[in-house]
């Protein structure tokens, strides 16, 4: 199975949803999580049409990664995180329950966010 290139980041990267954008540069781009879980909850996505990190790790140019993940630490300092302390979290795959085929971070913060795992 490939890319869906009608997945909501996807449309969103194509402007045809709206998302209130924190930060873009020409690798990544950051927006607030429609359905935040902690104070703060922005999605880091690559422009690139990737599907999750397995794809983006194998797929993506060495420029693609090393600019993503600069993005994802500058977007953390922007929201004012960095210090603080927050969790990155990559879904991939059904397991994990992965909403959008499309790699993306989250970012939480901003409240003290417990152990690891919920239970399920
Ligand atoms: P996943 O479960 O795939 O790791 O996370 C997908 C995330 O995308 C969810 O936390 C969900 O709330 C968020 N999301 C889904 N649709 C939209 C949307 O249209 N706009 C924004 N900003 N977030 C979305």
């Amino acid at each position: 199975m490939g890319y869906d290139s009608n997945n909501i980041f996807a449309r969103i990267l194509r402007g045809e949803i709206p998302c209130t954008k924190l930060y873009e540069d020409e690798f990544a781009l950051a927006f607030p999580d429609i359905r935040p879980q902690a104070p703060c909850h922005v999605l880091v996505i690559p422009k690139g049409p990737y599907m999750s990190i397995q794809d983006f790790g194998a797929a993506a140019s060495p420029a693609e990664i090393t600019g993503f993940f600069r993005a994802v630490s500058a977007v953390a300092a922007q929201l004012g995180v960095a210090e603080s302390g927050y969790r990155l979290l990559a879904n991939a795959g059904p397991d994990s329950h992965q909403e959008v085929p499309h790699f993306h971070v989250h970012i939480l913060g901003k409240r003290k966010l417990g152990t690891l795992l919920a239970v399920p």
